[in-house]
């Protein structure tokens, strides 16, 4: 066995990693990576790879990239919180903010390449509402791995690359939102030569983001008391318990973080489950009208139908064992929390990362957060004027996009003419 084994958390069956993304007994419950160094070790390695001891590959991609954090000064006064600490993802030099998709999913994205690459020279193929398909156009290169993302047709202009056009990555479009590219994704990953990338069951991507809590615990010294983060399949909020388990095995004193997850109304399946005390999503009760709701909601990039919330490790019991709550958020509430952290922190933040401020700001007015406590909050994704700044991004055309009427077998042609399967 490697660094690490997989374990399922059902029937706790210990495994090498081969790539699954499930238990062989056909457990739903998520597998988590179990470290065979149990206290954490950091190498003299550049970026998230620091914590190399901590993520499913033995090698780093040629990336700088990390989640900063920093003790806020403008929001905290704003909010009135002593000790706000502010982890960022994207890209933003002057703090040395280096991820150039501007998103956190870019640890994932890093993370499971990394995985990936060290076990198959198959396809990865995945679905993206834009972030993370955006971050793998911009590493698959690096990585010497190629991938085939499927992303839905409203969402294709958030797949640029700062600079040059990846030869790796395969952009295919899709009529319809995030729940049809899903699908697609999932057909075609029954393709020869081609595997699943498996999205919040990866234990790659969890690892990937668990660098940022990690990153964080060293700036702070500590755990937070609380953690907040808008959350769309609960990926980021999965990550940030399983690295917070693991420092506490590893004998950092303190407790798990509160984590404190919202969502954007309409499109809030999570968060009504939760309110009613539902260890399941009823999507007749909690997502009556998902196409109308992604229309109609800020932060589309959230619009996960069905998220690892019931799951044995998922993001019902995430919040279970951390005592935390979930937040349903308004469009307005968003835009105005955008508009608050760009004047008091100076950078532009995504929707996301906006339905997330609004979270912590309702959490304050409900007294759910004290003032002298510690609270890490999560700005998954920022800097997306600033690398402009910089750069002249590219943005990507799709090979194809499909419809009700395109076959599987002219999306294998298309795989062909790319040279998949190897011959
Ligand atoms: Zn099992």
């Amino acid at each position: 066995m490697g660094s690490h084994s997989l374990l399922c958390l059902e029937c706790d069956l210990r495994m090498e990693d081969r790539l699954q993304n499930r238990c062989p007994r056909g457990h739903d419950a998520l597998l988590r990576s179990e470290y065979h160094e149990r206290n954490l070790r950091v190498r003299d390695l550049p970026g998230m790879w620091k914590f190399m001891e901590w993520l499913p590959c033995s090698s780093p991609l040629p990336t700088e990239g990390e989640a900063l954090t920093y003790r806020s000064e403008g929001l905290a006064r704003e909010v009135g919180l002593r000790n706000l600490y502010i982890s960022f993802s994207g890209y933003w030099p002057e703090r040395g903010g280096k991820l150039l998709s501007c998103s956190f999913k870019e640890l994932e994205a890093s993370s499971v390449l990394g995985r990936t690459r060290e076990r198959t020279d198959k396809v990865l193929v995945l679905a993206s509402a834009g972030n993370t398909a955006r971050a793998f156009a911009l590493l698959s290169d690096k990585a010497s791995a190629r991938v085939v993302a499927v992303v839905p047709r409203p969402y294709l202009s958030r797949i640029w690359v700062p600079e040059e056009k990846p030869s790796n990555f395969l952009l295919l479009g899709v009529e319809g939102g995030y729940q049809e590219a899903i699908q697609w994704a999932e057909r075609i990953s029954g393709l020869e030569g081609t595997v699943a990338e498996g999205g919040a069951r990866n234990v790659g991507r969890r690892d990937g983001i668990g660098t940022l809590l990690l990153g964080a615990a060293l700036q702070m010294g500590r755990l937070p008391h609380h953690y907040f983060q808008a959350v769309g399949s609960g990926v980021g909020a999965l990550a940030v318990l399983e690295a917070s388990l693991r420092l506490l095995a590893g004998g950092l004193g303190g407790r798990l973080p509160r984590l404190h997850l919202s969502q954007n109304l309409p499109f809030a399946p999570m968060f009504h489950a939760w309110r009613e005390g539902r260890k399941r999503i009823v999507p007749e009760l909690d997502l009556p009208s998902p196409e109308r709701a992604e229309r109609e909601m800020y932060a589309n990039i959230l619009s996960n139908r069905s998220p690892p919330y019931s799951p044995r490790g998922g993001v019902y019991e995430a919040l279970q064992e951390s005592g935390g709550r979930m937040y349903g958020v308004s469009n307005r509430e968003a835009l105005e929390a955008e508009k608050l952290v760009r004047e008091a922190e100076g950078i532009d933040v995504d929707p996301a990362a906006s339905v997330a401020v609004a979270s912590l700001l309702q959490a304050i007015e409900g007294g759910e957060v004290r003032e002298e406590e510690v609270v890490l909050l999560n700005l998954s994704g920022g800097g997306y004027e600033r690398v402009r700044e910089d750069f002249s991004p590219l943005t990507l055309e799709p090979s194809m996009v499909l419809g009700r009427d395109t076959s599987l077998e002219e999306v294998e042609e298309i795989l062909k003419g790319w040279g998949v399967p190897a011959r």
